[in-house]
């Protein structure tokens, strides 16, 4: 069994975008700008900005965070993102999920500039990615497809499991994974008899959150396996949706959690960051 080592990757991407940001700040005397809009006081949202904060500015990145109460406006979200939308130092806008039950989140994000949307949620970017069109894609499925590729994990014609699907997980994983010859099924709560399905699977992609969710009698042996759940065990550690210690045997590749699919969701946001700031300085220019 290899570990697909996330981390590692990470800081290999974090150069790259470095030197990429002082050319571009050299060239054309621009900074890749990053705005966040975080809605009330959930840790986990809050560890998740603070994290994109320290590496926007790890990466040289302008980086602004808009902090609102939890009982904000429809209205006052919307004119911050259209304050976003207007500000030539902003590239990319991300609003961080979820957002609070009196909050129309459809709205919101279909209020992005679809070239700031480097969260890839806005539909003009699922369309294209559906559509295998170039545009921005969800950080976190395309940072799978990253760590595949760094381990010469070639998708095509494999039989690929995606289980969860979500907007921001499942879905686009599944279209990445289609775009790229693979074979794909799409698992979700209502699916019967999940081990029928992950049992006949070369690649299982999981991003549920249920502690456990994949054990060792569910996959074929050689299989890799793919953890994007995060979890907090009872004991206060994160944990994934796999059971590690006894599939980890059985399988040919599988990323660790922490340390796997987490880091490289936030290099993806650095990438997709740096190629709106990119296109905008050449559009400026
Ligand atoms: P979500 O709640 O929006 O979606 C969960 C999906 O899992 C749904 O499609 C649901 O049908 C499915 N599901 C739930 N229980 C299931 C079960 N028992 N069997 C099969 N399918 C089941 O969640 P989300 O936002 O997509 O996040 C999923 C997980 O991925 C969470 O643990 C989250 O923390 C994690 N996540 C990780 C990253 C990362 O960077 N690694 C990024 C985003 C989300």
């Amino acid at each position: 069994m290899q570990l697909l080592d996330g981390r590692a990757l990470s800081q290999k991407i974090e150069i790259k975008v470095t030197t990429e940001v002082k050319k571009l700040k050299a060239q054309n005397g621009v900074t890749p700008g990053l705005a966040v809009i975080l809605v009330g006081n959930d840790p986990a949202s809050q560890a998740y900005v603070n994290m994109k904060k320290k590496a926007c500015d790890r990466v040289g990145f302008y980086s602004v965070t808009h902090e609102m109460p939890e009982d904000i406006s429809q209205d006052a979200i919307e004119n911050t993102i259209t304050m976003m939308n207007d500000n030539p130092n902003i590239d990319g806008i991300l609003v961080q999920l979820p957002l609070p039950s009196q909050i129309d989140e459809t709205r919101i994000l279909e209020l992005v500039t679809p070239s700031k949307d480097v969260d890839g949620f806005h539909p003009y970017n699922v369309g294209r990615l559906t559509t295998g069109l170039d545009g921005f894609v969800p950080c976190t499925p395309l940072g799978v497809m990253e760590l595949l590729n760094e381990y010469d994990i070639d998708v095509k014609g494999k039989n690929c499991v995606v289980v969860g699907a979500s907007n921001i997980v499942g879905k686009p994983m599944a279209a990445l994974l289609l775009n790229a010859d693979a074979t794909v099924e799409i698992c979700h709560i209502f699916t019967d008899d999940l081990k029928k399905h992950t049992l006949n699977a070369d690649i299982v992609l999981v991003g549920v959150g249920v502690i456990n969710l994949i054990k060792e009698d569910m996959i074929k042996d050689g299989a890799i396996i793919i953890d994007i759940g995060i979890n907090r065990a009872e004991n206060g550690k994160l944990v994934g949706d796999v059971d590690f210690a006894n599939v980890s045997k059985k399988c040919s590749y599988i990323t660790p959690v922490p340390g796997g699919v987490g880091p490289m969701t936030i290099a993806m946001l650095l990438k997709n960051t740096l190629k709106a700031a990119k296109i905008n300085a050449s559009e400026k220019a």
